[in-house]
């Protein structure tokens, strides 16, 4: 069972990466009018690597965590892991949306591309950060399909250092370029969790 669960995890992130690449050649042929990359940006990408794929890896291909393993019955880790796989899907299925709305704007740090406009369509309709939500999803897919109290909460943790450092910056960056557009599509929408309507 730890294996499929282990494996279904590396699948998952190997599908981010395919999902990811067609964006990433079309983002790059974008010229940028301004680019916000800061040290302590640099920082939570440093952790996001060694949270979300260096300690998997070392966990998944060597015996060294092994010491850390969550405690339980095989069926308690079943369920947990169950529960794993369907929160794998839902962060999928998110990433997938976020970028096929958002498309060439994405990017792995903070920028504005000449020609931008606001993406308001699809799943930014509802929320603002749907790339950042399906690493959250991810991030609870990962501690419950790798069992590990070292290898399992590397992702939420990097999640949520990505969400201090970055969302603030992020928001403050599109109201000076989108102003009173980005002040109206902020009141409708919500930063992970879409908005109660009134
Ligand atoms: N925070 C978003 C996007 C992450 S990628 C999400 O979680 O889905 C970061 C880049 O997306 C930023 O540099 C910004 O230029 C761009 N961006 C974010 N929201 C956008 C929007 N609604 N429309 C257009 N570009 C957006």
């Amino acid at each position: 069972m730890d294996v499929l669960f282990n494996v279904a995890f590396f699948v998952g992130m190997v599908a981010q990466i395919v999902i990811r690449a067609p964006y990433d050649r079309q983002r790059r042929k974008i010229e940028k009018t301004d680019q916000r990359v800061t040290a302590s940006e640099q920082a939570v990408l440093a952790v996001l690597t060694i949270g979300g794929l260096v300690l998997p890896l070392v966990y998944a291909l060597s015996p060294w965590l092994a010491f850390a393993d969550y405690p339980g019955s095989p069926m308690a880790k079943a369920v947990l892991g169950g529960l794993g796989l369907a929160f794998l899907v839902a962060a999928i299925w998110v990433f997938w949306r976020a970028h096929h709305d958002l498309g060439a704007y994405w990017s792995p740090s903070l920028e504005i591309g000449a020609d931008q406009h606001l993406v308001t369509q699809g799943v930014y309709g509802a929320i603002r950060h749907p790339m950042y939500a399906s690493q959250l999803l991810m991030g609870i897919a990962q501690a419950l399909l790798l069992q590990n109290w070292i290898a399992g909460p590397g992702g939420l943790v990097a999640f949520f250092l990505l969400y201090l450092v970055r969302v603030t910056k992020e928001e403050a960056m599109m109201l000076d370029h989108f102003g009173d557009e980005y002040r109206a599509y902020c009141a409708r929408t919500g930063r992970i969790v879409p908005r109660a309507s009134a």
